[in-house]
């Protein structure tokens, strides 16, 4: 499958620096695995990287300064996510599979809403969740307090960007309000990540944000 729609360049240079929520960081590790042109645009950054630190001038630091540098750096958490481009088996992608398995429905995916249904990922930082939607059924409009992040696992999605497919991520920030549509005749289940929570434009939508846990 090729992906039509990519993270924004910015997205891929901040996941080649690690400087992303884990959560985000996951939902591009998940596209990479399955995307040769972002693995390209994410090694080309890193080079870019490599590049800078190899031109900065060497400085001399003082002895008690080095200790507490080589301290610093022994408590370096390590890459929290996989983005090697193994191929999947079943329909998680590889990075996933640790903690989920290899089959999207056998998971115990909880009701939110009719047509709707929830998984939720456990992820150090930012909200991780994987939902399944009904064909014909459509989230409430809502826009953006951080960023989110789409990739569609399954089935596809229409809103006011386009139509998304498997493969193809949605990388929206705050400025943007859309209201996803399921538009085949086949459950939609996307991997969202989100760094704050969503602000829905309707009322009754607001009212049950607390339920939906979004
Ligand atoms: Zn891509």
């Amino acid at each position: 499958m090729t992906a039509i729609h990519h993270p924004d360049p910015s997205s891929l240079m901040s996941y080649a620096a690690g400087s992303l929520p884990e959560s985000i960081a996951m939902v591009i590790a998940c596209h990479l695995s399955s995307c040769e042109h972002c693995r390209k645009a994410v090694s080309d950054a890193e080079d870019v990287g490599r590049t800078l630190l190899e031109q900065l001038e060497p400085v001399t630091m003082s002895d008690g300064a080095r200790d507490n540098m080589l301290a610093m750096l022994d408590n370096v958490a390590p890459e929290p996510f996989q983005s090697s481009p193994v191929k999947a088996v079943g329909n998680v992608p590889a990075p996933l599979q640790p903690m989920l398995g290899e089959d999207l429905n056998k998971l115990h995916w909880r009701t939110m809403a009719p047509g709707m249904k929830q998984f939720i990922i456990p992820a150090p930082e930012g909200k991780l969740r994987l939902l399944k939607i009904a064909p014909g059924t459509s989230m409430p409009k809502h826009s953006h307090t951080g960023s989110e992040l789409t990739l569609v696992l399954q089935g596809s999605y229409s809103d006011e960007l386009g139509r998304f497919r498997a493969g193809d991520i949605a990388d929206l920030d705050g400025d943007i309000s859309h209201q996803p549509m399921v538009d085949t005749h086949e459950d939609c289940i996307c991997l969202i990540a989100t760094d704050a929570p969503l602000k829905f434009t309707g009322l009754i939508p607001r009212l049950l944000q607390p339920f939906f846990d979004l």
